[in-house]
């Protein structure tokens, strides 16, 4: 058994100079296809995470709606075409072209309440 200080060659190596040579006697004995796909390897688990991260970020920029309520204009935040309810004041919503609009029942006919003022010439 070998301690811990103790190394496995006798002559102290620095381990780059110990990797190169496990992959020239690899490469001379003809598996050089294996150094290269372990490379190939390591550059894509490097290079995976920044790729998921721009994918996510891609992804969030086309499926993420932001907007207000049409009832109480409380902010709102939802992902993707979906139906969900205000929080605030619990009416149901849906997504239409990118904004939050009422989801009414059929039948339902919606209007807006408008102040008139009353004429000034009596
Ligand atoms: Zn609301």
């Amino acid at each position: 058994m070998y301690s811990h200080n103790q190394s496995l060659f006798p002559l102290r190596f620095p381990r780059v100079l110990v990797w190169l040579g496990v992959f020239l006697v690899l490469a001379y004995i003809g598996l050089g296809w294996l150094i290269k796909s372990l490379l190939i390897l390591i550059a894509l688990l490097l290079v995976a995470p920044f790729l998921a991260l721009v994918a996510v970020r891609w992804w969030l920029q086309r499926h993420l709606i932001q907007g207000e309520c049409p009832v109480c204009h409380t902010s709102l935040t939802a992902v993707g075409p979906q139906d969900l309810v205000c929080p605030a004041c619990r009416e149901p919503l849906q997504v239409q072209s990118g904004k939050f609009v009422r989801l009414a029942p059929t039948n339902t006919i919606d209007v807006q309440a408008v102040e008139v003022q009353p004429p000034n010439h009596f």
